[in-house]
């Protein structure tokens, strides 16, 4: 079996790592303005009329910050989170036990919400709509639906497949927004935070560097600070310069647009067995052994975002910048 191309389990010191460094309130959580206001006022607005706040669905690729806002969600308005995921609630009994164990005003975290089943999906409709549970009793003829009634609660969705969520579902979020890539700048501030947290000397110049490379996500900005940190301890005596940076990230395969060997490995791949396409995603899935999924979630939008791939409606077409990234001649077509 060849190994899949994307290898983006976190280990349990990153984890940990991770938990540490998570963002507890709206001075550190940076970035996202506009995601942020909305949210503000929501809770504002929840707040002072006493109620549940609306159900928020929180969709973007992995990594920038929608398990943290809804962490902040629940800080500000005072009340418990629970956390679950769409892989997790596989039965319907399981959703029921949780919903009626929340405590007015709760807020219940679901992510990868797209994974839930239609079964799932449509218990919570009136959970979400009506505070309330139709359970069936009994079977055939003699069945008879009763209707439980729940705390108001929040429910916070977080979802990197947005297009897979069924039209009636999203409609009952109040709140939908979108996670938007992080600027260099951005992520440079995000870095700075970590930084003191973790009582390590970041210069900026060394930050700029991580920051550049980042793919616009603080979550493989915090991941590169951490082997950068390692590295300069072990080969430069904890001295972190933007020569330890450009010399541990080379070391992890990971070039100056942050571009790692999967993302590289698509690029050649489509090139070379594509002619660079227009080639369709399930195509490229079976060139690359990857789940298509993976590749739509994780893979493309970064390369989308810094214009290396084009979607059309033929297919994925790779961009001049991206031959000329590789140092390759383009295509004759
Ligand atoms: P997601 O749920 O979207 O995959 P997370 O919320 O798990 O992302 O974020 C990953 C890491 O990045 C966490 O440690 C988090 O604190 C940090 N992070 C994400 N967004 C921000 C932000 N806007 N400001 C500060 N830290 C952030």
């Amino acid at each position: 079996m060849t190994e899949p191309i994307i290898n983006d389990a976190t280990s349990v010191e990153e984890e940990i790592l991770f938990t540490s460094l998570r963002a507890q309130d709206w001075r550190e959580f940076l970035g996202q303005e506009t995601i942020k206001k909305a949210l503000q006022i929501a809770i504002e607005a929840a707040k002072q009329r006493k109620e549940a706040m609306d159900h928020v669905l929180l969709y973007g690729p992995p990594g920038l910050g929608k398990t943290t806002l809804s962490h902040i969600i629940a800080k500000e308005l005072g009340v418990n989170i629970r956390i679950t995921s769409g892989t997790a609630l596989t039965k319907t009994g399981d959703l029921a036990a949780i919903l009626t164990n929340l405590e007015d005003g709760d807020v219940l975290f679901v992510d990868e919400i797209h994974r839930l089943s239609k079964a799932i999906e449509e218990t919570l409709y009136p959970a979400m709509e009506d505070y309330a549970l139709d359970i069936v009793i009994g079977k055939g003829p003699s069945a008879r639906t009763v209707r439980i009634d729940l705390p108001k609660f929040t429910l916070v969705g977080a979802t990197t497949r947005f297009g897979l969520l069924t039209g009636p579902f999203r409609d009952r979020f109040g709140l939908v927004q979108r996670l938007e890539f992080y600027s260099a700048e951005g992520l440079q501030k995000i870095l700075a935070n970590a930084a003191k947290k973790l009582q390590t000397k970041l210069p900026s110049k060394a930050s700029e560097e991580i920051a550049k490379r980042s793919r616009g996500t603080p979550r493989i900005a915090l991941k590169l600070f951490k082997r950068v940190r390692d590295y300069a301890q072990v080969e430069n005596g904890g001295d972190i310069t933007p020569a330890t940076v450009e010399r541990a990230l080379k070391m992890f395969a990971i070039d100056e647009l942050g571009l790692d060997h999967n993302d590289r490995k698509f690029l050649i791949e489509v090139i070379n067995k594509h002619n660079g396409g227009p080639v369709g995603l399930s195509t490229i899935a079976a060139t690359l052994h990857e789940d298509p999924g993976t590749i739509e979630e994780v893979i493309e939008p970064y390369l989308l975002q810094t214009g290396l791939i084009q979607r059309t409606n033929k297919g994925r077409v790779i961009s001049k910048l991206a031959y000329q990234h590789l140092g390759l001649e383009p295509a004759k077509k």
